[in-house]
């Protein structure tokens, strides 16, 4: 399948855009977190551009060895949260399950890097474990699939893991949070909308998408095709430094964002993982970009500002003022 067909050494992968002499100096050593890449993501990329918004988010450099203070493991806290092996419970009403640590891209801000799934991840074949911390649970109204990314796990996973969502009743919303439709939209395939189309509860999909050169004709109609099996789409972005972070990005990424369906949701401040510190825009900066954003767009496009705090009962909004 077309993830075997990723990239996955980046002098290679800098040879395709003719940067091979741009004095790139990239990480030593890639055991650990190595480069991951779909061919039609590459395709997305300016050939020439050291500089490129999709190459930087999966480049790994020599900067990310650097340890920086305050940069740590688990920044958000996610080992703290484990309610059961695969679940995260950290907010009322709504359980995250850890699906897999799979993805189809590795993006090299991602908080998660560090993360031992290998532990804490849900092994049964048939989700038992899951599916009785669910069930047990009243309180919980909204399941959200996230990883890794859900969208890794075959449809027959999926599947069988939705239809024992569908027989717990008090669970009403199934989100997935999940960045193929973005970099791989050959995912949204017939089998994956079967099931997906087939819930009881109202499906929500949380795309990432960080930057409008992210989206081509190919996501545009994989994005068609979820919406009209019925699911809400919204997408959350990360504020990156050398990716998104002026107006004029942020504003093309929200207009485009519309364009394909789809409604801004969250705006991160940077999770401060070890490794991504190159990444990090100021909150004051942050905030004075949204200021500016929410004199150029109408209010629906504008993004939530918000930071994960380990330990907190929700996102943290920031305030704009
Ligand atoms: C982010 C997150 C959620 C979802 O929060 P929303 O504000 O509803 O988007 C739920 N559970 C965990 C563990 C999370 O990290
Ligand atoms: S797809 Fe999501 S979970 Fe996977 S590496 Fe990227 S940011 Fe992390």
């Amino acid at each position: 399948m077309e993830l075997a067909k990723a990239v996955s050494d980046p002098r290679q992968l800098l040879q395709l855009l003719g940067l091979e002499q741009a004095g790139i100096v990239l990480r030593a050593s890639i055991r650990h977190f190595p480069l991951r890449v779909p061919r039609g993501y590459v395709a997305r990329m300016r050939p020439g551009d050291p500089a490129d918004p999709l190459l930087r988010q999966v480049l790994p450099l020599d900067v990310e060895d650097q340890s920086s203070p305050g940069f740590g493991q688990d920044p958000v806290g996610d080992l703290a949260a484990l309610a059961s092996p695969g679940v995260l419970h950290k907010y009322q009403g709504r359980a995250l399950v850890l699906t897999t640590g799979a993805c189809a891209i590795h993006c090299r801000y991602c908080f998660r890097r560090h993360f031992p799934y290998a532990e804490a991840q849900e092994r049964d074949a048939d989700w038992a474990t899951v599916l009785d911390y669910l069930a047990n649970d009243e309180s919980i109204e909204e399941v959200i699939l996230s990883g890794g990314d859900p969208l890794a796990l075959s449809d027959k996973r999926l599947a069988a893991l939705s239809a024992g969502l569908d027989r717990i009743t008090h669970l009403q919303r199934l989100r997935i949070h999940t960045r193929l439709p973005i970099v791989l939209p050959e995912r949204v395939d017939a089998a994956l909308l079967a099931w997906l189309g087939a819930t009881r509860l109202k499906p929500v999909m949380v795309l990432h998408a960080n930057h409008a050169q992210e989206f081509d004709t190919r996501v545009d109609a994989a994005l068609v095709l979820l919406r009209e099996a019925g699911v809400c789409l919204l997408n959350q972005s990360v504020l990156l430094r050398g990716v998104n972070d002026s107006v004029a990005a942020l504003r093309a990424l929200s207009e485009r964002l519309f364009a394909a369906g789809v409604l801004p949701y969250y705006l991160h401040l940077l999770d401060r993982v070890q490794g991504a510190a190159h990444f990090d825009v100021h909150a004051a900066r942050a905030r004075a970009l949204l200021l500016e954003l929410a004199t150029q767009l109408p209010g629906y496009l504008l993004p939530r500002l918000v930071r994960e705090q380990a330990g907190a009962a929700a996102k943290q909004l920031v305030n704009l003022n």
